[in-house]
């Protein structure tokens, strides 16, 4: 079921998305090389509990994972599409990051997510990053009254396919509200006029995840987490919390 929000929870969700985005950029201005994934971990959980936030990922159980998720943030280097678990591992020259974080505030939540380079970037992840951007752009203006989901699928699908990237099947954007993950399922990729309509209220959080090397394939590390390419290219990923409403869509997790 799909819960459409009040204009008020929408403001009270906001207020979430932006400690979602205060975390971001501590993590993003913390990132270095020599910088361990666990100290970017700290650095996203002191924003949140300055904030008075909870966070959504921190004990966090899907049916397909085998242990509750220890982190407040996703940290998903070169390879790894999304759910890395923070470990000690120490960022290299020229690593390309992708950090994924949520918070919950006052009942409602925030996710929100970016991808950089740590130190010298290859062009070819620098395009890679950017297009992931540009992919969250594309959905991110399909999500308006009377679209539907299909709209911004396939507007997010449109932007990777042209610029050569694989797309992950099967792990997409979700609405989003009192509780992280809600209906409906934001696929990556889809038909345009198909799927739910987009109503005022609607809150959802609209994530590319590119994989560099244009082929689609993807498998589970040993850990249960994370996932990596079956090509070995890199991948990035990029996401924003937005509010449906009448005058157009609203980013929640601005920064
Ligand atoms: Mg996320
Ligand atoms: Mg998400």
């Amino acid at each position: 079921m799909v819960e459409l929000k009040t204009d008020t929870s929408i403001d009270a969700m906001y207020e979430a998305g932006q400690v979602v985005g205060r975390a971001l950029t501590a993590v993003r201005d913390a990132a270095d090389v020599g910088v361990s994934l666990l100290e970017l971990d700290e650095v996203a959980h002191d924003v949140l509990r300055e904030a008075g936030a909870g966070s959504p990922f921190l004990g966090y159980r899907p049916s397909f994972a085998p242990t509750p998720f220890p982190a407040v943030i996703c940290a998903s280097v070169n390879d790894a599409i999304v759910h890395g678990i923070p470990t000690a591992y120490r960022l290299r020259d020229g690593d390309l990051v992708s950090i994924d974080c949520g918070a919950e505030l006052g009942g409602w939540a925030g996710d929100s997510a970016i991808s950089f380079v740590v130190g010298r970037a290859r062009p070819a992840d620098v395009r890679l990053v950017e297009t992931a951007e540009r992919a969250l752009a594309a959905g991110i203006g399909a999500a308006v009254v009377g679209n539907r989901v299909g709209d911004i699928a396939h507007a997010i699908g449109t932007v990777c396919r042209a610029a050569g990237y694989g797309i992950p099947e099967g792990f997409g954007g979700h609405g989003i509200g009192r509780r992280m993950h809600e209906d409906p399922p934001v696929p990556n990729e889809g038909r345009p006029g198909r799927g739910l309509r987009l109503r005022h209220g609607m809150a959802l959080a609209i994530e590319p995840m590119l994989i560099g090397g244009g082929t689609d394939g993807y498998h589970e590390a040993p850990d249960g987490w994370t996932l990596r390419t079956n090509d070995g290219s890199r991948a990035a990923h990029a996401e924003h919390t937005v509010a449906i409403t009448d005058a157009g869509p609203r980013i929640l997790t601005a920064r």
